[in-house]
């Protein structure tokens, strides 16, 4: 069995109660290492090594932060085979995804925002002959950073880079479900000179660990990626205490497909918005609207190519479909399935457990599976499965569609196919999501905004965005004239 402890003021230690419970590989259910059980007392000595090491690290000069994070990302590219095995083995998704773009993006992370905080300037405001106003933009302090299981690496460094960059010390939370890459990249931060105390992480369970980092006082801001029950208990503890808050939550994102589309560029990319990563991807499209003229076509040729997709162990080189990240999870996705049979929806493909063969018999596999038959409102279209299955649905007009698209609590991303420019520009603007992808998911250019309405979140994330919240806008006004 591995050991994951504690990483706190530069050291590895053992949770405060001497406490550990199993990190499970998916891929085979079978426990292989020690998670450290921490509590309000590892959070607590966390946040004391954070604000030790606060004053040293926000003094340094952006040059010497920008050098110390650019160093994490080389080091993140040298250790990607490791990195990725390990994240494989962790969540259960395949091994070349993990390589193309969990680690990868991980490194372009700390890349991104270690040159970022280079260009990061503030305002000045300039009142005629009689003053100037500067605004200064000054790290928080310590913050608090909690990330899910789905992307594991590569959240967790979307949150820590650009606290980091700002000046911000860190005291930071991977999902228990799959803590080890944030384990290995202490490492990698100790090796790339990351001064002790500056980035602490405490592992352990979300009510418990995570919530101990938000109730903390000398904890300044909230940065968190999970689900929308979660997002309303954190708000709930951090929104009295007056804490900045970013909040990044579930979806259940349409993916409108118009008959003027590139079919061929639309089917693929749909293949992979609907069961990248298991759709254990906020961003997958999980409700595929098709217009009525080509909706025998597409369903035809979407479940022809989703069932001959290849479910296999995840560092398997073929495999296009990994496992589920626990059982727990693949319980709840199946409970799905049989909630959608029971609204009347029919399962085109799929909708079972797969059982694999030799090792990897007790391992959490799920048949990626289309549904049809379903009504917009009912449950199934209404709340965030989090896995491989997606609904399809017909629909006649371009106001039906958007309608359609718009009718859930959440509204992170959409998607969109058609090659008449106008209808994509209006109904681009139309759809209530913080994200709109137009003949193409997921292309992302880390300097945009990202983030959700309604449900699906608070604050933005990326580019300026993510240094603005981690940091706190003072204005300075110096009067040298009369009015
Ligand atoms: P959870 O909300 O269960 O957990 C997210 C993180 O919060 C974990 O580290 C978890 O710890 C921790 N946590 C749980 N309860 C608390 C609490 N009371 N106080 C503080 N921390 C807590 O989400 P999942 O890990 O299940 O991730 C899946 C969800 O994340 C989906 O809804 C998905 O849509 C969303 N997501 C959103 C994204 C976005 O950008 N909008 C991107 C990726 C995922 P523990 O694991 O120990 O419970």
């Amino acid at each position: 069995m591995k050991q994951i402890l504690n990483f706190i003021g530069g050291t590895w230690v053992e949770p405060a109660g001497g406490t550990y419970f199993d990190d499970v590989n998916p891929a085979k259910g079978q426990p292989y290492a020690h998670i450290p059980d921490s509590d309000n007392r590892d959070v607590a000595q966390a946040v004391e090594a954070a604000q030790g090491a606060f004053p040293g690290w926000s003094g340094r000069s952006i040059h010497d932060r920008h050098r110390i994070l650019a160093r994490i990302a080389d080091l993140i590219d040298q250790n990607l085979e490791e990195l990725a095995e390990a994240e494989s083995v962790d969540n259960g998704k395949p091994l070349k995804l993990a390589r193309k773009i969990d680690i990868p993006r991980a490194s372009a992370n700390f890349r991104f925002f270690a040159t970022a905080v280079m260009q990061f300037a503030s305002e000045s405001h300039h009142m005629g002959n009689v003053a100037i106003n500067y605004t200064l933009r000054q790290p928080l302090g310590v913050v608090g950073c909690i990330s899910p299981w789905n992307l594991p690496l590569y959240l967790f460094t979307w949150k820590i880079a650009p606290a980091l960059a700002a000046g911000n010390t860190v005291v930071a939370k991977p999902s228990e479900i799959t803590p080890m890459t944030a384990h290995l990249l202490t490492g990698i931060c100790q090796e790339a000179g990351l001064p002790d105390g500056v980035l602490n992480i405490v592992h352990g369970y979300g009510h418990k660990t995570g919530e101990a980092i938000v109730e903390h006082p000398e904890v300044k801001a909230i940065s968190f990626t999970g689900g929308t029950k979660t997002g309303a208990r954190i708000a709930s503890i951090a929104a009295p205490k007056f804490k900045k808050l970013s909040l990044e939550l579930g979806g259940k994102n349409p993916n409108i497909v118009f008959a003027d589309c590139d079919y061929d560029t639309m089917l693929s990319t749909t293949m992979r918005s609907s069961f990248a990563n298991q759709g254990q991807i906020c961003l997958c499209g999980s409700r595929i609207l098709v217009e009525e003229s080509i909706y025998e076509k597409f369903k035809h040729d979407f479940v022809e190519r989703t069932a001959a997709l290849r479910i296999a162990q995840p560092l398997d080189p073929q495999s296009q479909i990994g496992a589920v990240v626990s059982e727990a999870h693949m319980e709840k996705i199946l409970s799905y399935v049989q909630l959608a049979r029971e609204e009347g929806g029919r399962v085109l493909t799929g909708g079972k457990r797969r059982i694999l063969e030799g090792a990897h018999a007790h391992g959490f596999y799920l048949e990626p599976t289309i549904i049809e038959g379903l009504d917009q409102q009912c449950r199934t279209n209404q709340e965030e499965i989090f896995g491989p299955v997606v609904t399809i649905q017909s629909f006649k007009t371009e106001e039906e569609a958007l309608k359609m698209a718009n009718s859930t609590p959440y509204g992170l991303s959409a998607t969109l196919w058609t090659e008449n420019l106008t209808r994509a520009h209006r109904t681009a603007e139309q759809l209530k999501a913080g994200i709109v992808w137009i003949n193409c998911w997921l292309l992302r250019d880390l300097r945009t905004p990202f983030g959700g309405v309604k449900a699906s979140g608070v604050g933005r994330e990326g580019g300026f965005e993510a240094l603005r919240f981690f940091t706190e806008p003072k204005n300075v006004c110096i009067k040298y004239g009369d009015a």
